[in-house]
Order: structure tokens, then C-alpha cells, then sequence
């Protein structure tokens, strides 16, 4: 069997390694200590934050179908929250989620599926790959010491854009196909409290703010008694602000959802910040993957199609199964 690197076990790499699973040694590369990528949860004592992708309402009978095992199983549950939409700060729109589109999350955290997904995969966790270079008829994968981490018939890449051209900067062919698209960034405040705000909602999408996103993420399936808000930045301000001091971006948006909500949320008893400097894409045109059966190479994520969930599936089902024809 041919040996396969895929560097990122975020949703796109998961879902590619196990397409592949049977038909190759599939070995993922993965830079943090859990899977999951965007799809991610931060705890601290008895507060638990998604504090990457929030839901998803998947649209096409493929993914319904995927994820059906795992709705069965209970690591995928329907948030039915209450919701509401915030214009000029009055609450102008409410609506509570239902079966006739149901919100999907993981449980008993946003990461709990990916996890799920992961189980029978070689994953190297806490192994950030710096190069990918092409050797006679392999390719070398080297860390951040030049350490050699294995020599393969194929890899694919599922990180972002602008980390995958790092890695892979040696083809024009890659450069020409990689540096059109641009992700936005976002950042994350994750707010513990000792007591209930009793908030009128459970998701809040305030318009004209610097806050794109409130949700009371204890309102969750399975989360704890702990109350916990995740408030999201807009993209625009978290790219004009991505440098800046992050006391002072908590600080900031604490500011802001206080005046939004107009509630003190400097009360929290728990205060963390996040930046996501590759969190989100708008809508592409064109290919879902690229793959290139000369070099053996190929590259997939959700920036090839938009940034959402089930784009990271789609483009990451999609490329196995090209591959699977190649092999
Ligand atoms: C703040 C935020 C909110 C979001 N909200 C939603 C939402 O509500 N609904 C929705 O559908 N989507 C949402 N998304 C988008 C969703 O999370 C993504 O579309 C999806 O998770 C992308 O998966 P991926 O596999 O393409 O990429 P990623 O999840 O980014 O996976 C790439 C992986 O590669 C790893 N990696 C990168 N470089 C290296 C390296 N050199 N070596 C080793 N590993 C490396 C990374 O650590 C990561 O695990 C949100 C994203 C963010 C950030």
C-alpha cells in the first residue's frame, strides 16, 4: 500500500484520512495537542467555550448522511436555541431554532465529533511540519528542526491557504492556485460566570457592530451548569486589529457587548481571548480540492468552497476520492 502524510487534522484532513484509510497508511501531521482544528473547544475549571465554529445546518444529502452515525451515537446534537437578530440594539428579530432546520453541534462539545472521527487514525499530535520537499519519487516531511518525520507517496495538505504556500512554496503551479484567496480573521471572547445572566436568547447576531456574534454557549446540548458566553468578533475589526494587545481586544469587546446588550458583562468571573488569524473565507468559485497526480501532491479545506463546516467536508470526501482513483 502507498504511504499517505496529511498535514492538519482539522475536518477536511479527518475526513480525508478516513476515505483513504483502506486503500493507503494514512499518517497525519497535526501542529496542536488535539484534532479538530477550527472545530474547537477551550475548558478552564468548569467553563467549556466553543470557541472556533459555533453550528452547522447542513444542506446536501451526502453530509446529512454522514452524519447520521454519529447523531445516532449522540455526538452530534440539534441546538434548538432561541435566537434572535440585534439591529441599532433592540432585539428585531426572534426565532427559536427547530427540527425544520436543525442547528447541529458537537457534544458534549463543538470538538466531541471530530475526536469521534479521529479514533483508528495515526495522528502525530504537538508536530508542526516547516517543509515538505520533494526527493526522488517521495516526499520528505521535516519539523521545525529539520528533524525528518517520514518519507511518502503522497501528501496532502488541509491547512489554510497561506500556511499551505509556506510549506509547499517550490511550485509555481501551487503559487498560482494558492495566493488569490485571502482568509479573514476573527476573535474570540470566551466570558465564564458564577451565576445565570437569564439572557432573553441563546444566539445573538447583532448587526453594524464590531460584535458579529453573542451566544450563550451553556445553552448548548450537554454542556455543564456553568454559564458561558462566546462572543465573536467581526472580520473587518479583527483584521485591523490583529496585532494589537490582547488584554486590550478582551477589554474592547467586553466593552462592546456590555453596551449591545446593555448589561455590565465585566462581571464575569472567568475572561479569555482568542485570535484567529485564518478563521473564515467568503464564497469561492472553481475547484473544491486541488490535486496534482504527477507530483502526487494535493490540497484541500474549506477555503476552496467558503468557510464552513460542511465546505471542509465536501472539499476533504472530495480529494480522497479523486485520490482514491489515482491510486
Ligand atoms: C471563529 C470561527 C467561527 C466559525 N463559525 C462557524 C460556524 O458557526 N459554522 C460553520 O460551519 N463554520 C464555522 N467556522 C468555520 C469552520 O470552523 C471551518 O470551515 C472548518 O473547521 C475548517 O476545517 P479545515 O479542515 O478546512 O481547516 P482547519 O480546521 O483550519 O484545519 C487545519 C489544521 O491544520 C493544522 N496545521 C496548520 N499548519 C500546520 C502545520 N504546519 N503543521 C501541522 N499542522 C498544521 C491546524 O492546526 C489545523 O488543525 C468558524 C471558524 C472560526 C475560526
Amino acid at each position: 500500500m502507498k504511504n499517505i502524510a496529511i498535514i492538519g487534522a482539522g475536518l477536511s484532513g479527518l475526513i480525508a484520512a478516513r476515505q483513504l484509510g483502506n486503500a493507503a497508511n494514512v499518517t497525519i501531521f497535526e501542529k496542536s495537542k488535539g484534532v479538530g482544528g477550527r472545530i474547537a473547544t477551550r475548558r478552564s475549571g468548569l467553563y467549556s467555550f466553543d470557541h472556533g465554529a459555533q453550528f452547522f445546518t447542513p444542506k446536501t444529502e451526502l453530509f446529512k448522511d454522514f452524519l447520521k452515525p454519529m447523531i445516532l451515537e449522540g455526538h452530534i446534537k440539534r441546538w434548538d436555541g432561541d435566537f434572535v437578530e440585534i439591529i441599532n440594539r433592540e432585539f428585531s428579530f426572534k426565532h427559536k431554532w427547530d427540527a425544520s432546520l436543525p442547528h447541529y453541534v458537537g457534544a458534549p462539545s463543538m470538538n466531541s465529533f471530530a475526536k469521534r472521527l479521529s479514533v483508528g487514525t495515526d495522528i502525530r499530535q504537538n508536530t508542526l511540519v516547516n517543509s515538505i520537499v520533494r526527493k526522488n519519487e517521495y516526499w520528505q516531511i521535516y519539523d521545525i528542526n529539520q528533524r525528518l518525520l517520514g518519507e511518502y507517496d503522497w501528501v496532502i495538505v488541509s491547512t489554510p491557504p497561506e500556511q499551505a504556500l509556506q510549506l509547499l512554496p517550490q511550485f509555481p503551479t501551487f503559487c498560482s492556485e494558492l495566493v488569490t484567496p485571502k482568509m479573514k480573521a476573527c476573535f474570540s471572547i470566551m466570558l465564564g460566570f458564577d451565576a445565570d445572566l437569564s439572557l432573553s436568547f441563546d444566539a445573538a447576531l447583532p448587526l453594524g457592530e464590531d460584535i458579529s456574534w453573542i451566544s450563550v454557549d451553556s445553552s448548548k446540548p450537554d454542556r455543564g451548569q456553568a454559564h458561558c458566553l462566546l462572543i465573536h468578533s467581526t472580520n473587518d475589526w479583527a483584521d485591523q486589529h490583529l496585532e494589537d494587545d490582547r488584554n486590550k481586544v478582551l477589554e474592547y469587546m467586553i466593552e462592546e457587548t456590555s453596551n449591545i446588550l446593555d448589561r455590565d458583562l465585566n462581571c464575569a468571573s472567568h475572561k479569555d481571548v482568542h485570535g484567529w488569524r485564518f478563521a473564515n473565507i467568503e464564497r469561492q468559485v472553481g475547484k473544491n480540492y486541488f490535486l496534482d497526480t504527477t507530483h502526487n501532491v494535493a490540497l484541500c479545506g474549506d477555503w476552496f468552497i467558503k468557510g464552513r463546516i460542511e465546505a471542509a467536508f465536501t472539499s476533504g470526501y472530495e480529494v480522497a476520492r479523486a485520490m482514491e482513483t489515482a491510486l
